[in-house]
Parts: structure tokens; sequence; C-alpha cells
């Protein structure tokens, strides 16, 4: 009767083990195959952007030959524009910084590339901050840094974060 209840005790246990093994194996695909999929679109997103690149180039190189007018300064612009954004696409932010006719999106485009050359333990060292969740009625930890945007490193996405409290950047 006891050695009964032993096994039966015994075969729970082995089945339950099995099953967070499968469960996590599981998990470990799941996790690989969600990273593989965001890999491929910023791998389908390069290559986009580097095809429109030549052409946005070749519409620049054109429009160069034309007589000077207000619609061509005007179109100008929007192709230099455009050109700036698919180097950003491409994770050639150095580039699109030099590219953008615009300050506040050269700031930008700066702030992407500086976070890129920035070495990945260069963090700040601001304290998390303490969020009350009333429905719970408990304190949560917050990380001071928070995601803002993917951005690409060597044709593989990683995340720029910036820190709430003191604005330090960085992109892992
Ligand atoms: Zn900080």
């Amino acid at each position: 009767m006891v050695e009964e209840f032993n096994i039966n005790k015994a075969l729970k246990a082995i089945s339950a083990r099995v099953t967070d093994t499968q469960r996590e194996e599981q998990n470990k695909l799941n996790i690989a195959g969600r990273t593989r999929l965001k890999q491929n679109a910023i791998q389908n997103q390069i290559a986009r952007a580097a095809a429109q690149e030549l052409a946005v180039r070749d519409s620049i190189r054109m429009l160069e030959s034309e007589p000077d007018s207000e619609i061509k300064t005007l179109r100008l612009r929007n192709l230099i524009e455009r050109l700036a954004e698919l180097y950003s696409q491409q994770g050639l932010y150095e580039d699109a910084a030099a590219t953008t006719l615009d300050d506040a999106r050269r700031e930008v485009y700066q702030r992407s590339a500086d976070a890129i050359a920035k070495p990945d333990n260069e963090v700040c060292n601001c304290p998390p901050e303490i969020v009350t969740d009333r429905a719970k009625q408990r304190h949560i930890r917050v990380d001071s840094t928070q995601k803002v945007e993917t951005l690409v490193r060597n044709g593989k996405p990683v995340s720029l974060r910036v820190c709430r409290t003191c604005g330090d950047v960085n992109a892992y």
C-alpha cells in the first residue's frame, strides 16, 4: 500500500518534470523563433532601404542636371531627407546625420550613432525608480533606462535605451 503510494508519487513527479522540460524546450524554441523573425525583418528592411537608396541617388543625379528652380530645390530637399532616412534604416546613422538638412533629425541620427558607438558596458548608475502599483498595493522597481526604439547594428536589431534620469543613451 505504502509502496504503491510512493510509486504513484514518483510517477507524478517524473511526468511533471518531463512536462517542465518540454515546456522549457518549447519556450526556448519560441524565443529563438521570435529572434529569427526580428532578425529577418531587420534584414528585409536593410535590403529594401539599400535598393531604394540607389533609386533615390539616381533621382538626385538626374535632378541636379536640370535648370535651377524653386521646384528643383524643393524636390532636392525631399530626396535628400529621404536618402538620410534610408541610411538610418540601414544602420548608417553617421551618414544619415551628415546627409539630413534638418537640425532636429540630425540630432536624432547622431544620438543613434553615439549610442551604437558607445561600449555596451558603459552605462550610467542611476538608481531604479520606485513606482507604486495601487491596484496590487505594492512597490515596483522600474529600471531608469527605457527602450525607445529598435536600431540596427551590424545588420542586427538592438535596443536604443535612454535613461529617464540623466539622459544617458546606449544601444545593445
Ligand atoms: Zn542615468
